[in-house]
């Protein structure tokens, strides 16, 4: 079990600046993101686009973003739980008890949900054995492309995952790209840089096609893919992998008890509690007269809900309001204290 003043879920630009509001203050955070990274929709959605509004940043990509706010609380030393959905919140005496899908468990008088837009998941092949295979064969995401080395690979999906995932294992597998659709999705770079390596023989490419079944017993031998004039074809593959996209579920955040409006949950605007006292929302998620679905208001509500958490968290202290410009402690806090 792991003991925490704050466990932050959802690790996007607002969960990450949260965590720099609670470290100043003195306060430690736990994050937990479904995702295999860092980021939130900054670095899943667009991290090569520019964006021209968080102040005094005239323009900095999706990941320029996440990694400043990363360098920027690298001394609090924080905790990033990945690949991990938070799925039950439950009050415990004093404290919040938090569970995971991995059964991880914290213990946090505060909780603070960035959650943005629910958690993004993978689209997944909807066919029998789908689910049997899964991470034993089917993968939504490479973790480690090296364990597909020398192995048959089968890649669905015609966006840019499909193809730089085509183009980077053709390197060093046995690659066929199939995709429902004769043109592909991805940049024309990507496109072209494929059909140039089916050319060259290093990967083949199957359009317009669709999986049909999955044929194995405890790993997969084969599976058919089908055309819409319902022809088909047999392919030996050790290994599928499916790039269609995300999909954003609210998801369990819905179980937990708070008050809800549509998919975004109501908070204060003094403290952007929600109505569970400890339980604050802040970014996306939240919702309020007014509320605006941009970065910088998101930063605001962090460092409020952060101020709120204080107060259950040290119950015999009292919060005093300090500049990081002049305030020794804050240095010392952030390492940047000047002997
Ligand atoms: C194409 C595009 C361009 C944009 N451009 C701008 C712009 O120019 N300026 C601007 O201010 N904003 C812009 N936005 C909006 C901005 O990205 C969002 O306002 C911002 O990402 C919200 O941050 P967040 O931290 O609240 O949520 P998110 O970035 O959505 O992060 C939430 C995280 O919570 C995780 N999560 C949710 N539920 C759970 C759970 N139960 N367990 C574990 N993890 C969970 C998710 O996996 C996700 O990583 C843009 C958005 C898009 C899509």
């Amino acid at each position: 079990m792991i003991k925490t003043d704050v466990l932050i879920i959802g690790a996007g630009p607002v969960g990450i600046f949260a965590v720099h509001q609670l470290g100043i203050i003195g306060l430690k955070a736990e994050v937990v993101d479904n995702l295999d990274k860092i980021g939130g929709q900054c670095i899943e959605l667009y991290p090569d686009k520019p964006i021209y509004d968080i102040p005094a940043v005239p323009e900095c990509t999706g990941e320029d973003l996440t990694n400043n706010l990363i360098e920027q609380i690298k001394n609090f030393k924080t905790n990033f739980h990945l690949n991990e959905r938070v799925e039950e919140v439950v009050k415990e005496k004093d404290n919040w008890k938090i569970t995971t899908n991995k059964k991880k468990i914290f213990l946090a008088p505060n909780i603070i949900i960035a959650g943005g837009v629910g958690s993004f998941e993978p689209r997944k092949f909807l066919i029998k054995n789908s689910e049997k295979f899964e991470n034993n064969g089917i993968f939504y995401s490479i973790k480690d492309k090296n364990t597909f080395e020398n192995k048959k690979v089968c890649i669905f999906g015609g966006g840019d995952s499909a193809l730089d995932w085509a183009i980077e294992l053709s390197k060093l597998a046995e690659v066929t790209l199939v995709h429902r659709r004769e043109e592909f999705r991805g940049s024309k770079h990507s496109a072209k840089l494929v059909r140039d390596l089916e050319k060259k023989g290093k990967l083949k490419i199957k359009t317009p096609f669709q999986i049909n079944s999955i044929e194995g017993e405890n790993k997969i031998k084969s599976i058919t893919i089908k055309n819409e004039v319902g022809k088909t074809e047999t392919i030996i593959t050790d290994s599928i992998l499916g790039f269609f996209g995300l999909i954003m579920k609210l998801g369990p955040i819905a179980q937990w008890g708070l008050n809800l409006d549509k998919k975004t949950i109501p908070v204060d605007t003094e403290y952007f509690q929600t109505n569970k006292e400890g339980i604050f929302a802040i970014g996306d998620i939240c919702t309020y007269p007014g509320k605006l679905k941009l970065i910088l208001s998101g930063f605001h509500e962090g460092a409020l809900a952060a101020r709120a958490c204080f107060k259950l968290a040290r119950p015999n202290e009292k919060y005093r309001f300090e500049f990081t410009t002049t305030s020794k402690s804050l240095q010392e806090r952030l390492g940047v204290a000047k002997k």
